[in-house]
């Protein structure tokens, strides 16, 4: 997935500990064969090569991640989007670019950024994107939903407790051995690895996103890899979001659409949405959270 994991299980012994990451590790294999886009041979790529054309029989797993991407897009009224992705003919963070994109060539491609074009049929579990050249991609949630199936194949093995961090988006299970939660600490992206707050965490997941953390400059700008659907340019305004969730997919996609909704938008929509929470860092370095979050100044 082209990003970092980190695996921590509670285990009797080095060994069987050995064993349970190896199954982690083999899950999240799997799960990136099915979501990833640079394989031309995913179910994934499969749909994208088909868009405007036909629609393609999936896999009842990807089938299912897609309903509630866009359940997720329905809700936040398309701050978060799989359909951004055609954006990425445009928006290139692997240091190709030089220059300003044209507004035609963004507008060109905005118009194939839209859920609604998703259409999804149940009993045929097939995908088909309406319009040609439109493309879906899992950035925003595939890590979550990774971090969330390693934990549970761990649980279904019978881990009591353990960690599944995929580069800050991460989930937790019952307690370190000693019987004490979990802790996270977030940090503030523009005083560097200072931990300003640390939070138990009790079966749930955090995920982070940052406008830092890919990102391309023109003529001095800075342009983030996260793209408003609605016009096609990166968004600004906030440096990291980090998102407090159940499970570490919710976590993950919900992270992204603060990011696209901004501030005020973004901290009333989290504070009606109930068991979920979150920490916002403005471009001045200025720290907002949502009404439940309480900060606590646990020993560092
Ligand atoms: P991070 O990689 O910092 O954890 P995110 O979880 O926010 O970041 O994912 C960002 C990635 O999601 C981008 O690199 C891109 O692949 C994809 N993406 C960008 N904008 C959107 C959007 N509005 N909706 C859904 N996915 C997006
Ligand atoms: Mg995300």
């Amino acid at each position: 997935m082209g990003s970092r994991f980190e695996i921590t299980v509670v285990a009797e012994n080095q060994v069987a500990g050995d064993q349970f990451i190896d199954k982690a590790v083999a899950e999240i294999r799997r799960i990136e064969m099915l979501i990833s886009s640079w394989d031309p041979t995913s179910e994934t790529s499969q749909i994208n090569q088909a868009a405007g054309v036909r629609a393609v029989v999936v896999n009842s797993e990807l089938f299912d991640l897609i309903k509630r991407a866009v359940r997720i897009s329905q809700i936040t009224e398309g701050a978060f989007d799989i359909t951004y992705a055609s954006m990425d003919k445009i928006w290139k963070f692997d240091g190709s670019m030089t220059a300003m994109p044209s507004k035609e060539s963004i507008g060109e491609s905005v118009a194939l950024v839209g859920y609604k074009n998703i259409v999804l049929d149940a009993k045929e579990s097939s995908v088909f994107l309406k319009l040609p050249g439109m493309k879906i991609g899992f950035g925003a949630i595939g890590k979550g939903y990774s971090a969330d199936k390693a934990r549970m194949l761990l649980e279904v093995n019978g881990v009591t407790g353990g960690i599944i961090n995929a580069s800050g988006d991460l989930t937790t299970w019952g307690t370190q051995p000693d019987g004490t939660p979990w802790m996270v600490g977030i940090t503030n992206p523009l005083n560097n690895d200072k931990v300003f707050s640390w939070f138990p965490l009790r079966n749930s997941a955090v995920a982070t996103s940052g406008s830092y953390e890919k990102y391309v400059a023109i003529n001095g700008e800075r342009y983030t890899h996260i793209i408003d659907p609605r016009t096609g340019y990166p968004v600004r305004g906030l440096e990291s979001v980090s998102v407090f969730a159940p499970k570490a997919e919710l976590a993950d996609a919900l992270a992204t659409a603060l990011f696209v909704m901004g501030r005020e938008t973004g901290l009333n929509f989290v504070n009606q949405l109930k068991g979920v929470d979150c920490v916002m860092v403005d471009d001045e370095g200025k720290i907002y959270k949502s009404e439940q979050i309480e900060f606590s100044d646990l020993p560092k």
